[in-house]
């Protein structure tokens, strides 16, 4: 094996392909795929690279050696490398994409320009080394240039770890008898004398407290170490999960209820690797199932991977994990700190972290020997990466599992029909928790009908009243409205004037009880405004958002206090941590949010839950939207009564007669998932057929409209001449035609499973590769996949 094939971390579309470098004789053996290199690449640069493989055969060409291996703790792990295989095979990843998708943020590496003085010039000596930085301040380009050419310097581009360990410096005594000690120090010493005084009986200790006790100086005590009274070592500082969140210790060695305990048996029994669907009513206690399956595989040796759909649940589990294994976890998410995250990822290369828990990118982490991987609330959107490689963790994971022999577990009160499809397929195991947990009971669903009252009416009085009756029981509440903001948008009454985004053509949404403008797609804001600017009439605003309803509640509850949950808050995670604790302490009263608040959240006080209008989720022009709203009522009405007291959740409807709430109200998931899927089936949706979305975007409104008639006309004619079974249908506007100043077209295509790879193909040549010439410079233009 002297040559091994490389990806090369350079972005360019038309470069999906790798390069072959020789292993220089000094590392042959040494390097395995996984491993990350530089490589000579270009003239006289360098990059950084993946050894994909390995090879014996001697390119055609003349191939330049290997110029540096990174060390082993940044090499890719056996799942990282699979998974880059699904990235490309299954959504059309280039190998660059699918490489820095897999590879920690925290492990890129910086490319830095440096010179060394050759000859001596100015101020500077033979073998100096001069930063880029520094000598760009210094002299012209065209200095540079000259001295360069004239032999003073030699460049080189030179790569470094972004981030690095945190350590600590550990100073250690070396001396047995103090007595003996101080008698070779000078009495004036007496910094030095107290140091060694100080050091006597100790073990160790950390430099800052011995400087800190001793008030003496870091370079006191480098004397003392060369004097060979002391020693210093650098010693890593690992993270620990007790800085991240202290356990709540309700669930601590908390036995298996029987129906827990039936699970975990059944679950046991399957054949190897466990795939299986747990299907468990809201509060029925499946994060208990979770644990009780990390034990066993950590006591096999494996490591753990527990999925979860945001972010801000993340605390709320990794404390029920922590209080019931005796391990480290490594969390992963956005807000950890860099020098934490280097130091979690090196750990779970070498096995020393165990469990793993974080949101969808966790999946890529390096692995040693994972043996489990759960997926909490596995219908959740947010298992869906959003950029590109558009991959799907759920389908991601399933994959990995089967390839590499690892058990997986998925749970959810409401499983997605593409998941529920994979029992009747036989890929996956449905288990059953049908019970809340302990004297939990279900929350009893009401409808309630808005159309007898006034047409701005909020809040029904039966939600007043069961709001009422719930502050006087001193129990809590929680409202569900899916819109951010205090009203949808703004617009005249007389000429019909809808006050829009200036990037995109969005209405803005009106925030803070109507003094602010905000898009919710590119952020920009503006102050209020009062008059049409088109005719000068009122104003007027549409549709309500949840800040409205805290205001009205706030008006008919004054001593009460409410919090709004939405998106804006999660993405503050530390004002959001501090909102939930007040609201478990009960210093809330009431939560009003967002679809944020269907996700998991378990606090025992709430009694009552209101849907303020559940129509708005009914009307979604999606396919998923029956499935959905499905999903959000019956996780939003799960957020009560799961405590010891009896919960009830009011759901209001301008359309009582909906189908869809008989279902919610028997929860019976049952019939609803069978009815839903004939209808797919009938009509050709996921999981009966894959959708690709090719969507196309460009600043230029011609050029995006031109792009799509060109791909549709292309990939028509083909699948109609090769014999194809797949559909490719007229190009349309997405809803929202421009967004931040990019005009929008779309192409869907509806393939059948057995056409899917030969379809996905095609899409890879054609618009990845733009091998027939077919992608437009002015656009932009990628894949996005469903099923
Ligand atoms: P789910 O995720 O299924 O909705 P949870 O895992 O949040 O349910 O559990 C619901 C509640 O029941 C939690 O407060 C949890 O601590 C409690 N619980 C579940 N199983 C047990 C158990 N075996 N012993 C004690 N408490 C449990
Ligand atoms: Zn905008």
């Amino acid at each position: 094996m002297c040559y091994a094939n490389v990806i090369i971390n350079v972005k360019t579309r038309q470069l999906d392909k790798l390069f072959t470098y020789a292993i220089p004789p000094e590392l042959r053996g040494n390097i395995l795929a996984g491993h990350r290199v530089v490589v000579p690449f270009g003239k006289g640069q360098f990059a950084d690279g993946l050894v994909w493989s390995l090879t014996t055969e001697k390119p055609s060409f003349n191939v330049k050696p290997i110029v540096e291996k990174l060390p082993d703790d940044y090499m890719l792990g056996p799942t990282q490398l699979y998974i880059m295989q699904i990235l490309r095979k299954r959504y059309a990843a280039t190998y660059q994409e699918a490489y820095l998708a897999v590879l920690p943020s925290v492990q890129k590496l910086d490319k830095n320009l440096l010179y060394t003085v050759v000859r001596p010039f100015d101020d500077y000596t033979i073998d100096h080394i001069i930063t880029n930085r520094e000598l760009t301040e210094l002299y012209s380009q065209a200095e540079i240039k000259a001295k360069l050419k004239a032999g003073y310097l030699s460049k080189q581009t030179k790569f470094d770890f972004k981030h690095k360990n945190k350590t600590v410096e550990w100073v250690k005594p070396l001396y047995q008898d103090v007595t003996e000690a101080l008698a070779t120090i000078a009495p004036r010493a007496v910094k030095k004398r107290r140091i060694i005084k100080h050091m006597a009986h100790l073990q160790r200790l950390p430099m800052r407290d011995l400087t800190a006790a001793t008030r003496a100086t870091r370079r006191d005590i480098l004397a003392l170490v060369d004097g060979g009274f002391l020693a210093v070592e650098e010693q890593i500082e690992n993270y620990a999960i007790s800085n991240y969140t202290a356990a709540d210790s309700t669930t601590q060695h908390k036995p298996l209820s029987a129906e827990q305990q039936r699970v975990v048996e059944q679950y046991a029994a399957l054949n190897t690797p466990r795939a299986a669907l747990l299907i468990g009513v809201t509060g029925s206690g499946k994060t208990r199932v979770y644990i009780e399956l990390a034990k066993q595989a950590l006591q096999s040796g494996k490591q753990v991977l527990v999925l979860v759909p945001e972010i801000s649940l993340t605390p709320q589990l990794v404390a029920r994990f922590s209080e019931q294994l005796t391990t480290d976890i490594g969390v992963i998410h956005t807000y950890i700190r860099p020098a934490d995250k280097v130091n979690i990822y090196q750990r779970i290369k070498t096995g020393d972290i165990k469990v793993v828990i974080g949101a969808r990118s966790a999946i890529f982490a390096p692995f040693k020997q994972l043996g489990l991987i759960v997926i909490d609330e596995e219908h959740e959107y947010s298992y869906k990466s959003e950029t590109i490689p558009r991959y799907q963790a759920v389908e991601l994971a399933l994959q990995l599992a089967k390839k590499l022999s690892i058990d997986i577990l998925l749970g959810s009160a409401t499983p997605s029909i593409q998941t529920h499809h994979l029992v009747d397929t036989g890929s996956l195991k449905a288990l059953y928790l049908k019970n809340a947990f302990g004297p939990a009971q279900l929350s009893d669903i009401k409808i309630v009908d808005m159309t007898a009252l006034p047409k701005d009416t909020l809040l029904s009085s039966l939600l007043i009243d069961a709001i009422t009756a719930c502050f006087a029981r001193r129990e809590q509440v929680i409202l569900f409205h899916n819109r951010k903001g205090y009203a949808r948008s703004k617009q005249c009454h007389s000429c019909g004037y809808v006050h829009m985004c200036q990037n995109c053509a969005v209405p803005l949404t009106v925030y803070e009880g109507g003094n602010q403008f905000v898009c919710h797609y590119c952020g920009y804001r503006e102050p209020q405004l009062i008059k049409c600017p088109s005719c000068g009439n009122q104003l007027v605003e549409i549709g309500f958002g949840i800040e409205q309803i805290q205001q009205q509640l706030s008006v008919l509850f004054p001593t009460k206090t409410f919090a709004v949950v939405d998106s804006d808050l999660t993405h503050n995670q530390a004002k959001y941590i501090d909102t939930l604790t007040a609201f478990k302490a009960g210093q809330i009263d009431g939560l009003i949010g967002t679809q944020i608040l269907a996700k998991g959240l378990d606090f025992a006080n709430v009694t009552l839950v209101g849907v303020i209008l559940a129509d708005q989720l009914i009307h979604m022009p999606d396919y998923l939207s029956s499935e959905n709203a499905y999903q959000l009522l019956t996780q939003v009405a799960g957020r009560a009564g799961r405590g010891d007291k009896p919960g009830v959740a009011l759901i209001q409807t301008y359309q009582p007669e909906h189908p869809l709430f008989d279902y919610v109200i028997k929860r019976d998931f049952d019939s609803f998932i069978k009815e839903e899927k004939q209808l797919r089936d009938i009509v050709g949706y996921p999981p009966y057929v894959t959708l690709f979305t090719v969507k196309i975007q460009s600043e230029n409104k011609i050029a995006a409209h031109q792009q799509a008639q060109r791909l549709y006309a292309f990939y028509d004619k083909n699948f109609k001449r090769n014999d194809i079974d797949a559909q490719v249908f007229q190009p349309i506007q997405p809803y929202y035609a421009r967004i931040r100043h990019r005009y929008r077209a779309q192409l869907l295509f509806k393939v059948k499973k057995e056409s899917r790879s030969a379809v996905l193909t095609m899409l890879y040549y054609g618009i990845v590769q733009n091998k027939y010439n077919l992608v437009d410079s002015k656009c932009w233009v990628d894949i996005d996949f469903d099923g």
